[in-house]
């Protein structure tokens, strides 16, 4: 079961989250039917944003992600609840590029870099909270890193990883935020700094091992403490009445001619690829 775990150091000076993804990035894979480096593209991405949203502390709020890179993927676009439920698309799902001279799915091609990262977070209020940075390499995690840094400066380190197996299925996913807190002395910074190099790549540890494991490999020597562990999934919030209500809004003439034409609407939800039948009949009836 893919969960986040959050922890700090016993001095207080680092806070981490650790999320196991792999439930949810093999749910995206099956919905979306991603080739292995969109698979890994979308799933760093929704693990980046679980993460994020996760941290929101606001009943009902909600965390977009826009990542837009110009790569062959086109657009990334995720969305987390404020529990990190996650939801993400992708304009290309089945674009591929080859493997990087190391073997590694080269994400950063697939993504491009001539673009910005966007995280936008609505808590409900008045005006959403957006902010922008541009794409470092299209890996993602040094992203995300870019992104803490200019617009929130909050020193961030974070490692984000997809392992897609022969048969394109997700074998392992996951990856950690870990911050800096104001104060933070520089032989703590230094200790994090090593104990991130020292981590390497999240896949190998989260292939075999658990969200556990990464969490005292990147904390080690800093006795982190626990906070809070929570369950977190792919999930749609999609309905039919959600889907009428938009099409209904649509303007008067489109229903009109959609009237006209007298055939049934056919919706399909971009997170999910729920299809949505809706009968001429309804729009009539609430039009
Ligand atoms: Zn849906």
């Amino acid at each position: 079961m893919d969960q986040i775990i959050k922890a700090i150091s016993e001095d207080g000076f680092v806070s981490i989250s650790v999320i196991t993804s792999r439930g949810l990035a093999e749910r995206a894979r099956v919905v979306h039917n991603c080739s292995p480096v969109v698979t890994a593209a979308l799933g760093r991405t929704l693990s980046a944003a679980s993460i994020i949203g996760s941290s929101m502390k606001k009943a009902g709020a909600s965390l977009t992600v826009r990542i837009n890179g110009g790569g062959p993927a086109g657009s990334i676009l995720v969305v987390s609840d404020d529990f990190g439920n996650v939801r993400g698309y992708v304009s290309n799902p089945a674009a591929d590029v080859p493997k990087r001279p190391d073997g590694k799915l080269d994400v950063g091609t697939i993504v491009g870099t001539d673009g910005m990262l966007s995280v936008i977070k609505d808590f409900g209020g008045k005006e959403p909270y957006t902010g922008s940075t541009m794409l470092v390499s299209g890996e993602i995690a040094e992203d995300f890193a870019a992104y803490f840094a200019a617009s929130e400066q909050v020193p961030t380190a974070c490692a984000f990883g997809v392992l897609v197996d022969r048969d394109r299925s997700v074998l392992a996913a996951g990856g950690y935020i870990v911050q800096l807190l104001p104060g933070a002395p520089n032989e703590v910074i230094d200790a994090v700094e090593e104990n991130v190099a020292a981590t390497g790549p999240v896949t190998d540890i989260l292939n075999g091992g658990d969200a556990q494991l990464l969490l005292e490999k990147v904390m080690s020597g800093f006795s982190p403490r626990v906070i809070e562990t929570s369950p977190v999934e792919y999930r749609c919030t999609c309905s039919r009445e959600r889907f009428l209500s938009a099409v209904l809004s649509l303007d008067k003439a489109e229903i009109d001619d959609m009237v006209e034409k007298a055939e049934p609407i056919e919706v399909c939800c971009q997170f999910c690829e729920k299809k949505y039948l809706f009968q001429i009949s309804q729009l009539l009836h609430r039009s």
